[in-house]
């Protein structure tokens, strides 16, 4: 198997080769929702943080219990492989206050299923030093919760050392994200996402190794002439995309994906933590100065002044915003976005609305992107 080709069957269902080795040696393992998560904090504890996907899964039959048919169904997927024996290896979760719908999981898993901990934290909406300190404090309350757990101590050094690992992982992610958009013949959209997703479904070390690897036969590969036209540079954003095959979609007309914005993808690797000073303080910080998604108040100029920079720095031709039904926050923010861009600085959108997986959706997808794409020329 191709190095490409692991990072896409590691973006797959979370019980992976890496997982299941892990737990063969005893290790124990904790799922977060979001790319608001304390990775680092659990990594010190030698706890394995893995990002839930809905994704290896069918209908949300047991899910729809607790959950209605209006709720976001990447939360209705992810519930049901929960709830499955699927994901029996899971020892911990945390759920933060991401969004009501995420926000509501902490309720039924914390009645619904076994855990040795179920923790959840109330991440600010706004970003300022107080916020920072509260939610530093927090971060703190939960060490304490791990520790007792766990029974294991997190010394400020195995925090340190964490944070490093993290680091240097996100560095790894960002140069790759660079190749993205300066060779994407050599290093596509769909594959950046999928290194991005098995970033989070593996130990970072082991990760690290994979992906050192990769960037060195990207940096060493002689990239084709691709043909008279140059493709349209796209930007990709928008809320939860775990699935490298959608973006592949996308591609398949020719076009490439140079950036994006995407929660599971740049936003987990956009901003390091700072390594000399307090380690808790270093990942609050971490956690709330990353780029913002809509769920941050107030903060919308600063999310557009991003994007429009990230627009002009990787020469993007059109920009993809996908949102899940009932994703409540990326409703509002298409709204915003179809004005800033579409009137104010007429900028190519196409505001696109899914279900999670997507095997049910490409029909449309593709017959929408072909027809932004004709926009383009
Ligand atoms: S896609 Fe929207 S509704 Fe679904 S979990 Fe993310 S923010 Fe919440």
């Amino acid at each position: 198997m191709t190095t490409p080709e692991k990072f896409k069957a590691l973006a797959g269902p979370l019980d992976n080769e890496y997982v299941k080795q892990w737990k063969q040696d005893g290790g124990h393992t904790a799922a977060y929702f979001c790319a608001h998560a304390p990775e680092e904090l659990f990594w010190a504890a030698r706890i394995l943080p893995l990002r839930v996907r809905g994704s290896g899964g069918g209908d949300t039959s047991c899910a729809d219990q607790y959950l209605s048919a209006v709720n976001c169904s990447f939360v209705r997927h992810s519930l049901d492989r929960l709830l499955s024996s699927d994901m029996d290896f899971l020892d911990a979760v945390l759920v933060t206050n991401s969004c009501d719908h995420i926000r509501r999981l902490y309720d039924i898993l914390n009645s619904k299923k076994q855990l040795a901990l179920c923790s959840y934290l109330d991440i600010p909406l706004v970003n300022s030093s107080d916020s920072r300190t509260r939610l530093a404090a927090q971060l703190r309350t939960l060490k304490n919760e791990i520790e007792a757990a766990f029974r294991i101590e997190i010394t400020d050094d195995k925090l340190t050392k964490s944070i490093a690992l993290h680091n240097r992982t996100r560095e790894l992610l960002a140069r790759a994200s660079q190749l993205r958009s300066a060779r994407p013949r050599l290093l596509a959209g769909s594959e950046m996402l999928a290194m991005s997703v098995a970033a989070a479904s593996m130990p970072k070390d082991q990760f690290n190794e994979l992906l050192e690897v990769r960037l060195a036969e990207v940096e060493a590969s002689a990239e084709g002439s691709g043909g008279a036209t140059a493709p349209k540079r796209l930007l990709l954003m928008g809320g939860m995309l775990d699935d490298p095959a959608y973006v592949e979609e996308i591609e398949s007309f020719g076009a490439v994906i140079a950036a994006d914005q995407l929660c599971c993808g740049s936003k987990t690797f956009s901003n390091l933590a700072d390594e000399n000073i307090d380690p808790i303080q270093a990942i609050a910080d971490r956690m709330l100065n990353h780029p913002a998604c809509p769920r941050m108040l107030c903060d919308y100029q600063t999310r557009l002044d991003d994007l429009l920079t990230a627009l002009d720095e990787h020469r993007i031709d059109g920009v993809i915003c996908q949102r899940l039904k009932f994703c409540d926050l990326w409703g509002g923010e298409a709204v915003m976005l179809r004005r800033s861009l579409r009137h104010d600085r007429s900028v190519p959108l196409l505001l696109l609305e899914r279900d999670y997986l997507t095997a049910g959706t490409v029909g449309q997808l593709r017959t929408r992107i072909q027809a932004f794409l004709e926009s383009l020329d």
